[in-house]
């Protein structure tokens, strides 16, 4: 009769909706517009199913590999799992196991918070400043870890490299994770990638679900010192060691191989994204500057549940979250060219 006192209660994640309608347009969750990189298509219909009946390579190696020749690391220094949600988890299991609570911002990836409670690590939030920005003094005090998204996700606010590298910097004795889901978006050189050689207590966390148009194929990674990846190595080998399936690895390693294909394709979305910034202030929004593959946008005198409550009735989808400091505001991905003129048709005509 007791036995769900005994239950490890949590209460999960809301992931953005994924609607099943045909004819939508869907601003609500930061896929890519775009498909994949063609060579995945063709190794999607050649694949061989007989494969399927065997075990995938515990270790990732050939997307690892792949990997690290391409961010010119070594293998042992990269980490691959189940999208970027499963490393992170992965990690806060991993590195956060001390007694101090872990810090990150106060408005952030909603996921923190949640895999914090679920393996009982105590966490603190820093309140963001008034234009979302990152106090970098509040990462200062004693932590038990940090984990920081950069641009940091709902905002698109990107945090300058040297207040990223004083905050590892100054935590020696903390895991510091920069959550990169965003940072193909923004310019060359914003990347914590460039610090993973100076600093041991840094875990860079990348995903293939938005620059890389792969959600649906569950692709993520962190680069790290290797003594960190090897930690993290063994606690994934203490779950599930066979996270990834033999599609995804396949099929990621091909995506990583076209590098032409996926430049032309961040060129685009960030072209989209500069013009819908001006659209959108042309009509009365005002949002921080975005360095990612979404805008978060506020109107002058317009309620942000109203525009999302007309907007779904117009099928287009964009995330609202009813939570304190941000319930005047809408996330919408950047799509393509004529999916984002439909929603300033629809915004004009709303407004
Ligand atoms: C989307 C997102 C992720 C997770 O993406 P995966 O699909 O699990 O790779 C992680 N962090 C942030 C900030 C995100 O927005």
């Amino acid at each position: 009769m007791n036995w769900e006192n005994n239950v490890r209660k949590v209460v999960p994640y809301t992931p953005g909706e994924q609607p099943k309608c045909g004819r939508m347009i869907k601003l609500n969750t930061n896929e890519c517009p775009y498909p994949p990189a063609p060579g995945v298509k063709k190794l999607l219909e050649s694949e061989n199913y007989e494969d399927l009946r065997l075990y995938p390579s515990a270790d990732a190696g050939e997307l690892v590999e792949v990997l690290a020749e391409y961010y010119k690391v070594k293998p042992t220094e990269v980490f691959v799992g189940v999208g970027s949600d499963d490393v992170i988890s992965m990690a806060f299991l991993t590195f956060f196991n001390s007694d101090k609570p872990i810090l990150f911002p106060d408005i952030t990836y909603s996921f923190y918070p949640v895999w914090a409670d679920v393996y009982k690590i105590g966490y603190k939030t820093k309140a963001l400043d008034e234009n979302f920005r990152i106090k970098k003094e509040d990462y200062l005090e004693p932590n038990g870890g940090i984990i920081i998204p950069n641009p940091n996700a709902p905002t698109g606010v990107l945090e300058s490299l040297d207040d990223i590298e004083e905050i590892i910097k100054s935590n020696p004795d903390s895991v510091v994770m920069i959550d990169e889901a965003y940072i193909d978006f923004a310019e060359e050189g914003t990347s914590a990638l460039s610090l993973v050689e100076k600093y041991d207590n840094l875990l860079v966390i990348r995903t293939f679900s938005k620059s890389r148009a792969m959600a649906g194929l569950r692709v993520g990674f962190a680069i790290g010192n290797e003594k960190l990846i090897k930690y993290l190595n063994d606690v994934k080998y203490s779950v599930n060691s066979y996270t990834m399936n033999r599609p995804s690895l396949v099929l990621g390693v091909e995506a990583v191989k076209d590098d032409e294909y996926f430049k032309a394709t961040l060129k685009k979305i960030i072209n989209t994204r500069e013009r819908m910034k001006k659209e959108l202030t042309a009509l009365g929004f005002s949002f921080p500057d975005s360095k990612s593959n979404f805008v978060f946008a506020t109107h002058k005198t317009a309620a942000a549940e109203d525009i999302f409550k007309y907007l779904r009735s117009k099928q287009i989808y964009v995330r609202f979250f009813k939570q304190p400091r941000i319930d005047n505001y809408l996330r919408i991905t950047v799509g393509t060219d004529e999916e984002t003129d439909e929603l300033i048709k629809e915004l004009k005509s709303f407004l």
